[in-house]
């Protein structure tokens, strides 16, 4: 208010009570039109593959359960390295211990500089214990974690290979250990993310734009609502929902509020870095029990979840000013509205 009638001042215009309430009243309607949708470009059509990253589940599991420290995580480690270096990326072991156990994150990078500004994560170790299972003689048997583990590697190793090389520089890929173990023998969750967060400088926390995290997407009936704690940055999860919408994904990526998860984009939040989790919510049937199985997972849900992240990466790199922020957009708003403002009374004006 003060700044349109400061400007109309300026110009020299009389001012009347009439046209201030005219004025007003726009501006109270052109503020409260919400947030403009984001335009995808169609100049894009995403590649990613649902059978390869399906596939990708079944090599997983093929090494059994994969909870922290074990020999079956460790192999699966080698798994992931081999196909992150095959397409080229460079890999690097991030060790910690935690509760005695040595574990390690695996990064990946575009050359060897760390200059990415968007973050791809997923942990790869499974739950040690089926304690969800409806049959308690199960309970201390290990998850196989075919979806909760495996099928967010999946799509960050699908991603690894189809990513256009021109935005592959922009981009870390973050698989992270040791989130899954929570509740167990005095184990807390997200130790890999935390370990991983507590890593990066005042700067590199700055230099990242985004990180997006891929939790249990692959189950055949895929449901990812908006989960809560990721709505700290709106316009990141809005931007996502809006590609996911262009690809007629709208019974997958849910219009709704999903849960309020503990997972391993909370560390970034917490550093105050927009992070937003894909997660099915509610959980499956099959989350920790021994049910978590690869036949319970499908290539068209891995394909959905997959094609949107590509989508988003190749539309918002290397350019992330692209990146629609909540105080431009207002701004934007504030500047069409003064025009709109200075029209109108001059209108009013003449019709008086
Ligand atoms: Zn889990």
């Amino acid at each position: 208010m003060i700044l349109s009638k400061r400007f109309l001042g300026d110009v020299g215009t009389e001012f009347d009570g009439v046209s201030l309430k005219y004025s007003s009243l726009l501006i109270i309607f052109l503020l409260g039109i919400p947030h403009i949708p984001v335009v995808i470009g169609d100049d894009y059509s995403p590649v990613f593959n649902g059978e390869e990253a399906l596939q990708y589940i079944y090599d997983q599991c093929d090494f059994g359960p994969r909870p922290p420290g074990s020999e079956n995580l460790s192999d699966c480690r080698s798994y992931i390295v081999d196909k992150l270096e095959l397409n080229g990326w460079e890999v690097i072991l991030q060790n910690f211990t935690y509760q005695e156990t040595l574990c390690s994150n695996i990064l990946a990078r575009w050359g060897p500089e760390v200059n990415s500004t968007m973050i791809l994560g997923a942990h790869y170790d499974t739950r040690p214990k089926a304690d969800n299972d409806p049959n308690p003689a199960n309970h201390n048997l290990p998850v196989l974690g075919a979806n909760d583990g495996a099928s967010g590697v999946a799509v960050l190793l699908e991603l690894a290979k189809v990513l256009p090389e021109a935005v592959r520089s922009y981009v870390e890929l973050v698989f992270f250990d040791a989130e899954d173990s929570g509740n167990i023998d005095g184990w807390d969750w997200i130790q890999g993310s935390r370990y991983f967060v507590s890593q990066l400088s005042a700067d590199r926390i700055d230099s990242i734009a985004a990180m997006v995290l891929l939790d249990m997407v692959g189950d055949a009936n895929l449901r990812i609502p908006k989960e809560q704690n990721s709505m700290q940055f709106p316009s990141l999860q809005n931007t996502i929902w809006s590609i996911a919408h262009e690809f007629g994904y709208d019974s997958i990526f849910l219009n709704e509020t999903g849960g309020r998860i503990t997972d391993d984009h909370i560390p970034f939040l917490d550093a105050d870095i927009p992070a937003v989790d894909l997660i099915h919510y509610p959980f499956p049937s099959t989350w920790h029990t021994i049910e978590d199985t690869p036949d319970k997972c499908s290539a068209a849900s891995l394909q959905a979840v997959g094609r949107v992240v590509e989508v988003f990466v190749v539309d918002y790199l290397p350019d992330v000013s692209d990146f629609p922020q909540e105080t431009p957009l207002d701004f934007l708003v504030i500047l069409i509205a003064i025009p709109l403002v200075i029209v109108s009374y001059f209108i009013i004006r003449r019709q008086q």
